[in-house]
């Protein structure tokens, strides 16, 4: 594809970023979460580890399982677009062309234009085209549910396997401390870079994760309290 020089758009390329940093960021405070409201309860640090590890593994099969099934059927939907787009141009290639030339006169072109450009577009590639134009669905932005998946979890491993290497290291007696502070530094990373990619504020993006994260791990540590003295 032609690249056009001196503009630079955060659209499409950052997509990828963007749903990577906001699966590590899932990854950090669900298992940080687990951990810290395991080590409330008074849990030793091997069970605390354990958890750690179930959730990890738990967190990247939800994960991807999600977005498996949700990228899959809308690559089913576009899949079925497409076939009923290829039978059309079978069936009634003078309804498509002006069908295709409509499209373009409604985008500004005028009537003899829109047809000159249907009509060689259309002899070319007459499906691509129909698919790009009509149904907007490109090459670049078509949906790929395994890659989907895979992405997913293995974000959601990088952001999980922090926590649990900050429970591992800590002192037995500090592990939720560790862990919950390593998670805090680590979500407000993750924030700013969304926010970054996202192209808003740093700040704004660093803070707003950090909110929900304490507020998570606050949550579990204080279910954790409760049940640690009730059992
Ligand atoms: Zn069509």
């Amino acid at each position: 594809m032609p690249q056009i020089q001196g503009e630079s758009h955060k659209g499409g390329r950052i997509g990828w970023l963007r749903a990577a940093v906001l699966g590590a960021n899932d990854g950090t405070i669900s298992v940080a979460s687990l951990i810290v409201g395991v080590a409330a309860a008074g849990a030793p640090q091997g069970s605390i580890l354990l958890t750690g590890v179930a959730g990890l593994v738990a967190g990247a099969m939800s994960m991807a399982a999600g977005e498996y099934v949700s990228v899959q059927s809308q690559a089913d939907t576009e899949k079925a677009d497409i076939e009923t787009e290829k039978r059309e141009l079978e069936m009634e290639p003078e309804r498509e062309l002006a069908e295709l030339t409509a499209i373009y006169v409604k985008r500004g072109l005028d009537q003899p234009l829109a047809q000159l450009v249907a009509e060689k577009l259309m002899s070319s590639d007459a499906l691509g085209t129909h698919a790009r134009d009509e149904l907007g669905i490109t090459e670049t932005l078509r949906a790929r549910p395994i890659q989907a998946a895979f992405t997913s979890a293995i974000s959601f491993i990088v952001g999980a396997i922090i926590p649990i290497a900050a429970a591992l290291l800590a002192p037995s007696a500090r592990v939720a401390e560790v862990s919950s502070a390593t998670a805090l530094v680590t979500l407000v990373i993750l924030g700013g870079t969304a926010g970054y990619a996202g192209g808003a504020s740093i700040a704004k993006g660093a803070m707003r994760v950090a909110f929900w994260g304490a507020l998570a791990m606050g949550l579990t540590a204080g279910v954790g309290k409760l049940f640690g003295t009730a059992v």
